[in-house]
């Protein structure tokens, strides 16, 4: 609601499907969701939550798709490493912007935007943390200096794997919105962790290549 309030986004439509989960996707409205599964193991009912949201990738693929059609349709903000989309992105076809992106997060809203978590650039970048942050009223994210995040992370996942050997950090070294999770990531969604579109690369590599030099945008491979 804190996302949704701060940036002004409605609600979407939805209808009860017999699950906790809802709405049931990211969308134009959604740009953070919590996803709830619920899994057999071992004949016990266990419950899994995963706050997803774009992970601001350090090499942002989702940006190279847009700006290979776009130039300045994304921005990397230099001080924060956020990653969020201008109205020029929506020159850029959504299917390839959202089959880059590992986490299947881009939308595309109902007046055409490509949309998604911006981090709240206009927050951070005026001195206030995001309002998923602010909001939360167990503490369970955390906003702060990269480095300070990841130790703070690690310290977390040492103490948690006395009594969880699973826990572990999800793509800690490609990401700045680090998940700290207690079991196979699988089990909280499908995406929980990153998942390469070999077809996409591809597609980019030889746009790139076909560019004219002057106009071709720099990219770092990643993954
Ligand atoms: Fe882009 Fe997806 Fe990475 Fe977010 S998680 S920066 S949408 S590639």
């Amino acid at each position: 609601m804190a996302c949704k309030n701060w940036n002004q986004n409605g609600a979407s439509m939805t209808k009860n499907t017999g699950s906790h989960q809802n709405p049931p996707d990211l969308d134009g409205n959604t740009f953070k969701l919590v996803r709830f599964s619920e899994l057999e193991t071992d004949g016990k009912l266990a419950w899994y939550f995963f706050a997803d949201q774009c992970r601001h990738c350090l090499e942002p693929p989702c940006k190279d798709a847009i700006e290979g059609y776009a130039a300045g349709g994304a921005v990397q903000d230099e001080a924060t490493g956020a990653v969020y989309y201008t109205s020029k992105a929506k020159e850029a076809p959504f299917e390839e912007v959202k089959d880059s992106c590992p986490y299947d997060i881009p939308r595309k809203a109902a007046n055409g935007q490509l949309v998604k978590c911006t981090m709240c650039i206009d927050r951070i970048s005026n001195g206030l943390i995001p309002a998923c942050v602010k909001i939360c009223p167990t503490g369970a994210m955390n906003f702060g200096e990269r480095d300070a995040m990841l130790a703070l992370a690690k310290e977390r996942m040492e103490k948690l794997k006395t009594k969880n050997p699973k826990a572990q950090l999800l793509d800690a070294d490609q990401v700045r919105a680090i998940y700290l999770v207690v079991d196979d990531p699988k089990k909280y969604h499908k995406n929980a962790i990153a998942g390469l579109n070999h077809g996409i690369v591809h597609k980019l590599a030889a746009r790139f290549l076909r560019a004219p030099a002057s106009t071709r945008v720099q990219t770092a491979a990643s993954g």
